[in-house]
């Protein structure tokens, strides 16, 4: 768009945004004051009127009493001491800022977050949350409907979700419940042999449940699984005395891993004890994480490689799988990165999906989670506000190059995916502590549960109720903040998830990168002779990584080391105050085993860097690395295109970047030992 479309058309874009943030110099503070003050008042009468005839505790001559004086001025002391120290602060809402996944929060957000916060509801439990708590499962539909995916209770399947602190939590989630899904069937042949009750109970194709070996009900297909609870429960009602089918109820209780801990389940069903999870090499390390707190083991997450554009490699994975098979290695579950963390890269959704169904039909189960806790928020760019999918053609028409036919594949393929992990407080331009997943099916409650909803008391499920009462029972926090849930559903309100509302400050991160990477080019043209500046991965969305080593380099430990000069000067230095800094970004590192063998020399020779420096096992710290150190930006910014006297913010970064390489390539202090004598002289001399 950048050269075709007049500046005037891109403002006016940009001046939908214009009331949406408090402003980097705070130019909306006398709307916020404004809205704040009123919601603070109004919860104060909402405080007085509940009995006034109640005479208030505290009385009016308090104010008069030293210890209330005393208190008032160490509270005051304190707050101003913090207020003080928090200015020391990254300032995440301000265009210099293009580090890491945060940027200005939405104001309908924030000031709901701060307001609800009054009232303080808890959303464990509706006694606690008589109104967020309803908030949080409806954030959820709206979530799940950006998704794709459907949320008619009358149909089968019906998407349910909910929020939590964050996408770790979200990622962990996904695998303790498919985990008691895919491990459910299991248990019920157990129940069944103990108790010798005859059920006709079948599944596969008519086979009866009891007579099925442990990897066939371990690779079940997800949706008969979801089925079985609540077809146990009306053949238990149908060939069952009240008597049998509470000692069935109990014997399945009993019989399931979440009962008999995972090391007595394995023993008794060997099967399991290799419960593998595969997630591409670039996932998050929340995955690590939870294999290590799960129990799983990290030996049991597979790494799958990556290709030469960041996204998991699908001959790899269907190697890795093929391998599972052959070994008798059951795979919970395949985990796609929707926006990897260090490149914004999306995983090939649409393929993987489709591999799940041929692997389903070979015997080999996986469920399919999407870690969209980065990317989840721009498929509101391909919602229309009907909520149907946009036209491949008509989302292209927005963008210079972006979707690329598979970045579109992929989120069309989102509704395929059994549970997607999305932060609100990533894309979602909300506070911190607002993650959030989303189940495809919502009968994955039926297999949770403190108080066993299984054990179908009722017609057999939470099916006729899609309001599970107490969300605390379900999931694995206990008591969280109403206020999160507030938060989000006022800003999905006021800005709904599809195209023509927040979509639109999705696109704007997208046109920002779109914008940022054609201005690369003319930039490496200026520096051609003395530095080589290289873009090693082709962006998917709107993530940016660069590499830069002095020309003539060719070892990997010296351009690193060059490129950690850069960065201390576009990162926080605790001992210097923030003003000082003109722009920040972050850092990133590839690993040697994160690229295949083409990448790497596809990058090594873009960069003139020698490939013998560049080694598993590192001997030279002088000249050889075991990671390649890149410059990494989030340009999710709302006025990163936004011209000020010719030039906006990505034309001044690029700018001061450019002098900042000269400069170091003046200093030399990359060099190593030498250079840095040379460097500490340079820099008196600059001073
Ligand atoms: C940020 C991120 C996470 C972790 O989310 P938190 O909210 O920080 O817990 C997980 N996966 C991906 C891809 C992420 O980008």
């Amino acid at each position: 768009m950048h050269d075709e479309t007049p500046a005037c058309e891109q403002d006016d874009e940009l001046s939908v945004l214009n009331p949406c943030f408090l402003g980097s110099s705070g130019e909306n503070s006398e709307l916020f004051e404004r809205v704040l003050l009123d919601l603070v008042r109004d919860h104060v009468y909402w405080r007085r009127n509940f009995h006034p005839e109640d005479p208030p505790p505290i009385p009016m001559l308090a104010v008069h009493q030293p210890e209330y004086v005393d208190f008032v001025d160490r509270m005051r002391t304190e707050l101003n001491a913090l207020t003080a120290a928090l200015k020391r602060s990254v300032p995440f809402f301000n265009p210099r800022y293009l580090g890491h996944m945060v940027s200005d929060t939405l104001l309908p957000g924030l000031l709901a977050q701060l307001v609800t916060t009054l009232y303080n509801p808890n959303n464990v439990s509706p006694e606690a949350a008589p109104v967020t708590l309803d908030l949080e499962l409806r954030v959820a539909e709206q979530l799940a409907c950006m998704l794709g995916f459907a949320i008619d209770p009358e149909r089968v399947p019906c998407a349910w979700g909910h929020l939590a602190s964050g996408g770790t939590l979200a990622n962990f989630e996904s695998l303790v419940n498919l985990r008691a899904v895919r491990c459910y069937p299991l248990a019920v042949k157990d129940a069944l042999l103990a108790t010798r009750l005859a059920l006709p109970l079948s599944v596969a194709a008519g086979r009866p449940l009891r007579e099925l070996d442990d990897w066939t009900l371990f690779n079940l297909p997800l949706d008969e699984v979801m089925e079985l609870p609540q077809r146990l429960a009306a053949q238990l009602r149908e060939h069952a005395t009240p008597l049998e089918a509470r000692r069935l109820r109990q014997a399945l209780t009993q019989a399931r891993a979440e009962c008999t801990g995972l090391v007595n389940f394995a023993e008794r069903h060997p099967v399991c004890a290799q419960m593998s999870v595969l997630v591409p090499v670039t996932a998050h390390y929340s995955w690590r994480k939870a294999a290590k707190v799960l129990g799983f083991g990290s030996a049991q997450l597979l790494e799958v490689p990556v290709d030469h554009h960041m996204r998991m490699s699908m001959a790899a994975l269907k190697q890795q799988l093929a391998e599972c098979a052959r070994q008798k290695i059951p795979v919970l579950a395949v985990v796609a990165v929707l926006g990897t963390t260090e490149f914004g890269t999306l995983d090939p959704l649409q393929e993987i999906a489709e591999l799940r169904d041929h692997s389903r039909a070979h015997g080999l189960e996986f469920a399919l989670h999407v870690d969209a806790a980065w990317g989840g928020y721009l498929a509101s760019i391909f919602r229309e506000p009907d909520g149907s999918l946009a036209a491949y053609d008509s989302v292209r028409k927005g963008f210079r190059y972006f979707p690329s036919a598979p970045v579109y594949a992929s989120f069309a393929a989102l509704k395929r995916a059994d549970s997607v992990t999305v932060d609100p407080h990533k894309l979602g331009y909300l506070p911190y502590g607002i993650g959030g997943i989303i189940w495809r099916d919502r009968r994955v409650r039926d297999f949770l549960g403190e108080t066993a909803p299984y054990a179908f008391d009722h017609n057999g499920s939470s099916d006729a109720d899609d309001r599970p009462a107490q969300l605390g029972q379900y999931i694995l926090e206990g008591s969280k903040p109403g206020a999160a849930a507030a938060a989000a559903w006022v800003t999905h309100r006021v800005l709904p998830l599809d195209r023509a509302h927040l979509g639109r400050l999705q696109r704007h991160t997208i046109l920002a990168s779109e914008y940022f990477y054609e201005r690369l080019p003319a930039v490496a043209q200026r520096l051609a002779g003395r530095a080589r500046l290289v873009v090693p991965f082709e962006p998917d969305t709107n993530l940016l990584c660069l590499a830069v080593n002095p020309e003539g380099n060719r070892s990997l430990a010296a351009m690193n080391r060059f490129g950690e000069r850069l960065y201390t000067h576009l990162s926080i230095d605790p001992g210097q105050p923030v003003q000082l800094r003109d722009f920040f970004s972050s850092h990133t590192r590839v690993a040697r085993d994160m690229l295949g063998s083409e990448d790497l020399s596809r990058v090594l020779s873009a960069l003139g860097i020698a490939a013998d420096t560049f080694t598993v096992v590192v001997e030279d710290q002088q000249t050889q690395a075991d990671s390649l150190f890149l410059l990494r930006h989030t340009l999710m910014n709302p006025w990163l295109l936004k011209s000020r006297g010719g030039q906006n913010p990505l034309d001044r970064y690029l700018e001061y970047l450019e002098e900042l390489i000269l400069a170091e390539l003046e200093l030399g202090a990359w060099r190593g030992a030498g250079g840095a004598r040379k460097h500490s002289a340079a820099r008196k001399q600059r001073a």
